[in-house]
């Protein structure tokens, strides 16, 4: 088959398939949006153009279907022989196997590119799969998430250094304590 697509096509179309509003970041988004998080989508000056960035975070949230990104499983074709190994996470089609096989090792590549170089530019990443946001365990996801976040904006503090008290304002007497003297 000719691809008869120019780069620019072919980038349309795949980012059409990657489909900006699947099922998995839309539950993230509204769990983040109702608990007050704020954030922006696919954020193309960000390295990766991940699903949801937070930037007083510098935090970049990836929403991963578990199928196309290979969810824990390491997949090996050893003479010709398909190995899966790691969960059942991503359950490749019985026919044309190869083809997944190649997609998919072809997507964690990529991903593991795009959190790389994320990280290089000093960006947290998140990656939230599809599997942890079952009813019965988005909340735990969340927290967890939200724990994340909270760490990062706590390191993004540590990294700026503390302004050091002038002389001057040593010296002034502390208002707080004059006041609470005559009480
Ligand atoms: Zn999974």
């Amino acid at each position: 088959m000719t691809d008869t697509m120019t780069p620019e096509q072919r980038h349309r179309c795949m980012s059409h398939i990657r489909s900006k509003d699947t099922k998995p970041e839309l539950k993230v988004r509204r769990w983040l949006w109702s608990h007050g998080y704020r954030y922006r989508l696919n954020v193309k000056s960000v390295p990766g153009k991940p699903d949801i960035v937070m930037r007083p975070y510098r935090t970049a949230i990836f929403v991963n279907g578990c199928f196309w990104h290979g969810h824990k499983t390491e997949l090996k074709i050893e003479n010709g022989e398909l190995k899966i190994i790691g969960s059942c996470c991503c359950k490749i089609p019985t026919t044309n196997r190869e083809f997944w096989v190649e997609k998919i090792r072809r997507n964690q590549k990529r991903d593991q590119e795009n959190y790389r170089v994320l990280q290089e530019n000093g960006w947290q990443v998140i990656v939230i799969w599809e599997c942890q946001l079952k009813p019965a365990l988005i909340d735990h996801t969340m927290r967890e998430v939200e724990l994340l976040l909270n760490e990062n904006m706590l390191s993004l503090y540590r990294h700026h250094a503390p302004i050091p008290y002038s002389n001057d304002e040593e010296e002034t007497p502390l208002p707080m304590a004059a006041e609470s003297n005559q009480t």
